[in-house]
């Protein structure tokens, strides 16, 4: 069993029905147990791109899924909640990250966890360290 924790961002349409609904599907998950949910915390977009604020926030959970699994797992709530129809690049319905996957540390391509940049952005990291203990 790991303990994981994944970051969530939204900024599109009902924001935060996007995060209750995501929120809710990982618990739903048969092999995904939901241990804590932080706060929601409203932020400003990073990065230039002229966009909505977000709702950010994290949760803590527990599964037998590997690393890639759940990564599939996460992408496949974030088409879910129609993730596809984002315009590319831009504002999301929903984004979910995973930054720790127990004290693992993975370098590929297409997943690279701890989530780079995370310790830099208060707006992953204050929820984060508010379920962490
Ligand atoms: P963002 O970087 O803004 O979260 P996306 O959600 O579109 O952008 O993710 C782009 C890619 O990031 C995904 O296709 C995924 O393969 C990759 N990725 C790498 N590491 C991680 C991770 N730790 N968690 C989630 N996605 C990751
Ligand atoms: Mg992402």
């Amino acid at each position: 069993m790991v303990t994981a924790y994944i970051a969530f961002g939204s900024n599109l349409s009902d924001r935060n029905k996007n995060i209750q609904d995501a929120i809710l599907l990982l618990k739903t998950h048969p092999k995904i147990k939901v241990i804590k949910t932080s706060s929601i915390i409203e932020t400003e977009p990073e990065g230039g791109l002229k966009q909505g604020k977000f709702l950010n926030g994290a949760v803590k959970i527990e599964t037998d899924l590997s690393a890639r699994q759940l990564l599939q797992a996460l992408q496949d709530v974030e088409n879910k909640l129609g993730r596809e129809r984002a315009v590319k690049n831009g504002p999301r319905t929903i984004d979910l990250d995973i930054i720790f996957y127990n004290d693992q540390t993975i370098n590929e391509p297409d997943l690279i966890i701890p989530h780079p940049r995370w310790s830099q952005r208060s707006f992953v990291k204050d929820p984060i360290q508010e379920i962490c203990e």
